[in-house]
């Protein structure tokens, strides 16, 4: 496995790759890398010659009162990881080498980065789709891997892709989850013993309300009722939203349909979990 530092060396590497005629699979992250990039590692190894990692914890997706600061960073156990799932060349950027001035030229999404996601965390969406945007330009055509945990981050950048022809293929890799379902988060960390056992609440919920729509209900209030209904009464958890929205616009529904996106945030202790399930 190849370590860069520097964007001229990802784009030349990538470069020489797709002459030489490998496909190029390329999985961006924060890194504290864990079981849920492991299988986007997985699947972009399978499905590509040429397997391409980031790791870069990106200022402009955090706001002035989140984790940035703390958010977990562990180099060497990453590496390992990386080297585990047959990484090609793994991109470690330092802040300087991302952004050497605070861009003045930013994506900003519409609507779409507005709800639910938007609403708690204002800029954030924006903030991802501007860094999604400058490693796919970095790591050239190729297929970017993303997670299904993080919908509303997919659908963003599946819709930048479209908007703006981004010569990329987004692949979207289902949620993995810990035995009793919690989903795999890097933030997962933050949670005392105590913590972790009230956070099942959100996977609880989320199939609490695909119970009331494979039982018929077609209502979305009366599913999303039956998600917030479990979540209000988990001690300790405190839901930002439950909503059962459309998976590209993020827009409520008028009716419960296959394929939907029933989404939940909330806080458990000092730690914001999110969680989807698709209908
Ligand atoms: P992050 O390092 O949190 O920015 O996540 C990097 C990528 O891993 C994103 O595409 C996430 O959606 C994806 N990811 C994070 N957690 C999971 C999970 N539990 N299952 C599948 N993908 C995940």
């Amino acid at each position: 496995m190849r370590e860069v530092a520097s964007s001229a060396e990802l784009r030349a590497a990538t470069d020489a790759a797709r002459d030489a005629g490998a496909g190029v699979g390329f999985v961006p992250t924060m890194g504290a890398l864990h079981a849920g990039h492991r299988a986007l590692l997985a699947r972009a190894r399978a499905e590509n010659a040429f397997l391409v990692a980031s790791v870069f914890v990106n200022p402009l997706q955090f706001g002035p009162s989140e984790d940035l600061a703390s958010y977990p960073r562990d180099r060497d156990a990453d590496l390992a990881v990386l080297r585990a799932e047959g990484t090609d060349l793994v991109f470690l950027p330092a802040e300087g080498e991302m952004w050497p001035v605070p861009p003045e030229v930013r994506l900003r999404v519409g609507g779409l980065a507005e709800r639910l996601e938007g609403l708690v965390r204002p800029g954030h969406l924006d903030g991802v789709a501007t860094v999604v945007a400058k490693l796919l330009h970095l790591a050239g055509p190729c297929r970017a891997y993303f997670g299904q945990k993080d919908a509303q981050q997919l659908a963003v950048v599946r819709r930048m892709v479209a908007d703006l022809a981004f010569p990329n293929e987004i692949v979207a890799c289902p949620t993995v989850r810990e035995p009793d379902g919690l989903a795999v988060s890097s933030r997962n960390a933050y949670l005392s013993a105590a913590e972790r056992r009230r956070a099942t609440a959100l996977h609880r919920a989320l199939r609490a309300g695909l119970a009331a729509f494979a039982a018929g209900r077609r209502d979305p209030a009366d599913v999303e009722a039956a998600a917030r209904d479990l979540l209000e009464d988990a001690p300790g958890v405190e839901p930002d939203y439950v909503a059962l929205v459309d998976p590209v616009t993020f827009e409520p529904v008028k009716q419960a349909e296959p394929g939907q996106v029933l989404a939940t945030a909330a806080r458990v202790g000092r730690t914001r979990l999110i969680d989807n399930v698709i209908l």
